[in-house]
């Protein structure tokens, strides 16, 4: 388990650093939401950081997530699923999740819906755009999207709010600049395209290394985990 002291007091020097950086574009920093991502980080430091005010949390595997969420049911949380979802869990996803950033196919998406319709458990769904083209990353390709997009939008119990974008990973913040503002403008195209601007809301970029840079692209919603809970083990530590 982490120092809670210490905990508090790096999620505290996140939350002034994304005031100062949505002051640089003077935007309000109420509209931008941190997301702390727990994965590999034990419940009891997602207690910790609920206890210094943090309420949104996101993981990356459905299975350890629902293990904290139970750990930490006492707690008015929110959770986020940041990772690829699997279509066969879909339906343990939506009865437990909150948001889903990484819609890749609209097949998951109807399928998230079918299980929220069941539970009657609404679900914010973010549709995870791959600008990059890499082999190995998800997320549907530009041309692509408005085959996902206008299947969600025809969700009932599911609603769509928005995109996600996890560029290609850099040690230069300033590399990932071109694909945040990318992910602005394509927003905006879709919305001058007639989607209805409340459904594309949500812009979920930015994670440790950048979310500076993510804030003054347009960023609403951030994935911050190592700047929060400290670095995570690394292969080869058995975790
Ligand atoms: C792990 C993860 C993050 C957080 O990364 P940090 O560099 O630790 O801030 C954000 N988004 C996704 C999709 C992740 O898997």
């Amino acid at each position: 388990m982490l120092d809670p002291v210490e905990l508090a007091s790096r999620l505290a020097g996140v939350r002034e650093r994304i005031a100062r950086a949505a002051g640089r574009v003077r935007r309000d920093p109420s509209t931008i939401r941190l997301v702390a991502i727990s994965k590999t980080f034990p419940a009891a430091d997602v207690r910790s950081a609920a206890a210094a005010g943090q309420l949104d949390f996101g993981e990356n595997k459905v299975q350890e997530a629902l293990t904290k969420m139970e750990q930490t049911a006492d707690l008015p949380l929110r959770w986020h699923l940041v990772g690829h979802l699997q279509s066969n869990k879909a339906r343990k996803a939506a009865a437990s999740f909150d948001a889903i950033h990484s819609i890749d196919a609209a097949s998951l998406a109807t399928r998230l819906d079918a299980a929220a319709q069941e539970t009657g458990r609404p679900v914010e769904l973010l549709i995870q755009v791959d600008l990059a083209g890499e082999p190995t990353k998800y997320g549907v390709r530009r041309d692509d999207l408005l085959g996902v997009i206008e299947p969600a939008l025809q969700c009932k119990a599911a609603r769509l709010t928005g995109l996600m974008l996890l560029p290609p990973a850099t040690a230069d913040p300033e590399a990932a600049r071109p694909y945040f503002a990318a992910l602005r403008r394509l927003r905006d195209d879709l919305v001058a395209q007639g989607i209805p601007s409340s459904r594309l809301a949500q812009l979920s970029m930015g994670m440790s290394q950048d979310f500076e840079v993510a804030i003054e692209e347009g960023a609403t919603l951030l994935r911050v985990g190592t700047a929060i809970f400290s670095r995570r083990p690394g292969p080869g530590t058995g975790v």
